[in-house]
């Protein structure tokens, strides 16, 4: 298990890519754009930071965090540019993006950027995060498409980030081949007894089979 110390000095260098999520499951869409944005932007690794408890989901179907952490971690294992880190995990409260941000400015050093990647659903909500306006101030926002959602950064989110950061969203915006996996369709699936393979990696399809994870029995 990778913790602080392990996360490469890279960090200290090159902005870092934090990549927040449930991941549950981690997914191929998740390891899809967060590759292009490693290499997009140049940065010195991307963090993958699975939530304990997500602030604006519904927890209804959401598997143990250990698991979620696990397979992140076997997701990515063959990829020496991406990480998993149990911050959120350990805190075991609510996760806010905001404490997050400032837990890995603490351990890099002000002078780290942080770019953090994020779909483009997660647009709609990002007005009501904890702190939006100051954790816009700490770090870059990393938009990606997502098909079904618009990447135009207006509204009430513009008011409250100001023009400046809108303009850096715009410019930072990682436009992919959209992908059409969700992990809700996944966990659909695996309720249903259906076939996901193509849509996780065959580690976590290996896993989740493993540990009974979002079987019929767990709807
Ligand atoms: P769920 O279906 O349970 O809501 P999800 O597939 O959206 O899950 P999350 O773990 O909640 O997965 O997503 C983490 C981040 O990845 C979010 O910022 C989300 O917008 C983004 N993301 C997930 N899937 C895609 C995708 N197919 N295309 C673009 N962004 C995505």
């Amino acid at each position: 298990m990778k913790n602080r110390d392990n996360i490469s000095d890279l960090a200290h260098q090159r902005g870092i890519g934090v990549f927040g999520g449930t991941f549950n499951p981690i997914h191929v869409g998740h390891l899809v754009m967060a590759e292009e944005v490693y290499n997009y932007h140049h940065l010195s690794k991307v963090l993958f930071i699975p939530a304990y408890i997500p602030p604006h989901k519904s927890t209804t179907d959401l598997v143990d965090a250990h698991h979620r952490y696990q397979m992140v971690q076997e997701a990515i294992s063959r990829n020496e540019n991406f990480e998993v880190s149990d911050f959120e995990i350990k805190r075991k409260v609510r996760s806010y993006t905001i404490d997050t941000v400032n837990e890995l400015l603490n351990l890099y050093g002000k002078d780290c950027e942080v770019f953090l990647i994020m779909g483009a659903d997660s647009l709609n909500e990002l007005v009501l995060w904890k702190d939006i306006k100051k954790l816009s101030e700490l770090c870059h926002f990393v938009i990606v498409n997502r098909p079904g959602y618009s990447t135009d950064v207006s509204g009430s989110l513009a008011d409250v980030i100001g023009k400046d950061k809108v303009l850096d969203m715009e410019r930072l915006e990682v436009q992919i081949s959209p992908i059409g996996i969700s992990s809700t369709d996944i966990r659909k699936r695996l309720r249903e007894g259906a076939d996901v393979s193509g849509l996780v990696p065959p580690c976590v399809e290996v896993y989740i089979g493993k540990h009974g994870l979002y079987s019929p029995a767990r709807a």
